[in-house]
């Protein structure tokens, strides 16, 4: 008899022994890509992997997941997990290569449930073509730790390094799409709110819309607006760069079942996490082609220039608001919706 028949996560599992093997074995190996990183890759089991990297610049990032609920509209923690390493390093201008999946377990956790979000984290990486190279797996007792947590760590190459402080007086802001939709989506699940429409996450992988953006060139800078939104990642490129941006308010994509939620929960939908979008500072003489080649793809036909940089008001975002009223957006002193990813 299997020793997973009692189908729940228990202590062995993470104890390092035959159990945990097993569970690699059943779970991990079959379902990621684990070798062609280099001489050492995940399948040999051994105490770390050996990866030769390819021409360019290394982007390392890293992040732990704690996302409530575990299953949500549009994605789960396994999707979250991958996405929230890949995109990190896709605007950076780095093609996503290698990532690492640790996961923190509580006993009891149902194993069905973790074979499905081990295969939503695969899923993203074997779309990307990108190799699992180290994992680990801890159990912690009952209420210890609240059902999941994944860290993921992943790594990049770069032909060219795009920072979040690049931008210049002149550039154009280009957003991919509606912002608000991951953390919206999350709002509605907890409250358990049946909406008309499916309110979704827009959680997914960014590196083709950048690697589109990218062919057309004059990028000058990139951020994926997750904690905080669209707002925390126009105040902090402003910021770092020292220049003014000043955004035409009614240009700002929001869906309007994620606005009429944000207002009945007194929420501002650009301070809220999108899990699927890049802000993108971009030369005024390419701006045309980078929409254009940036609606070419299915997830960027939204794609819209929002606003402009300029010298005014150094480090500060000025909106538009279009009818004849000009305000400053603020840094969002937290995340109004926690535990978002
Ligand atoms: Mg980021």
């Amino acid at each position: 008899m299997s020793r997973h028949a009692s189908e729940h996560v228990v202590g062995l599992h993470g104890a390092g022994g035959e159990v945990m093997g097993e569970l690699i074995r059943e779970l991990v190996l079959p379902r990621f890509r684990v070798r062609a990183a280099g001489p050492v890759g995940l399948d040999a089991l051994d105490d770390g992997a050996v990866l030769t990297p390819p021409p360019g610049e290394l982007v390392i990032t890293t992040d732990s997941h704690v996302v409530k609920p575990l299953f949500f509209p549009g994605g789960d923690i396994g999707r979250l997990a991958a996405c929230g390493a890949v995109n990190d390093l896709a605007v950076m201008g780095a093609r996503p290569w290698v990532c690492t999946l640790a996961l923190v377990l509580e006993e009891g956790f149902p194993l069905r449930d973790l074979r499905t979000i081990v295969n939503s984290c695969a899923e993203v990486l074997s779309e990307l073509g990108v190799a699992l190279v180290a994992g680990d797996t801890k159990v912690m007792g009952r209420g210890e730790v609240d059902g999941l947590v994944i860290n993921t760590t992943g790594l990049g190459v770069a032909a060219r390094v795009v920072t979040d402080s690049g931008l210049r007086s002149g550039d154009r802001i280009v957003v991919t799409g509606p912002v608000g939709d991951h953390g919206m989506a999350l709002m509605a699940a907890r409250a358990e709110l049946k909406l008309e429409g499916g309110l979704a996450s827009d959680v997914a992988p960014v590196w083709s819309l950048v690697a589109r953006a990218l062919a057309v060139g004059g990028i000058t800078a990139m951020k994926d607006p997750t904690r905080g939104g669209l707002a925390a990642a126009l105040n902090e490129m402003a910021r770092k760069a020292g220049v003014g941006i000043e955004i035409e308010g009614a240009a700002v994509p929001v869906r309007s079942d994620v606005r009429g939620l944000a207002e009945l929960l007194g929420i501002d939908p650009w301070q809220v996490a999108c899990e699927g979008r890049v802000v993108l500072g971009v030369h005024p003489d390419t701006v045309q082609g980078v929409v254009e080649a940036l609606r070419a793809d299915p997830q960027g036909l939204d794609a819209v220039v929002i606003g402009v940089v300029t010298d005014a008001y150094a480090g500060r975002v000025i909106v538009d608001t279009g009818v004849g009223g000009r305000r400053f957006l603020d840094m969002p002193l937290g995340d109004p919706v926690p535990r978002i990813c």
